[in-house]
């Protein structure tokens, strides 16, 4: 056996674990790919969440 092999988990190539700077990638592009996907995702559930709980919890009035 020569070396460890992943799959980038972008696009799913296998990759070899040793003298890859970009690991677990499988190039620089798919490294820029994942991180833009997930600051983008950060940033759509981080500002809706807020706004769920505070409305959560306006919404038991004192009406029995
Ligand atoms: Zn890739």
């Amino acid at each position: 056996m020569a070396g460890k092999l992943t799959r980038c988990p972008v696009c799913g190539k296998p990759v070899s674990w040793e003298e890859n700077p970009y690991r677990p990638f499988c190039s620089r592009r798919c490294k820029l790919v994942d991180l833009d996907l997930w600051l983008s995702e950060e940033y759509r559930i981080s500002v809706p969440r807020e706004v769920l709980e505070d409305e959560t919890e306006e919404v038991e009035g004192g009406k029995v």
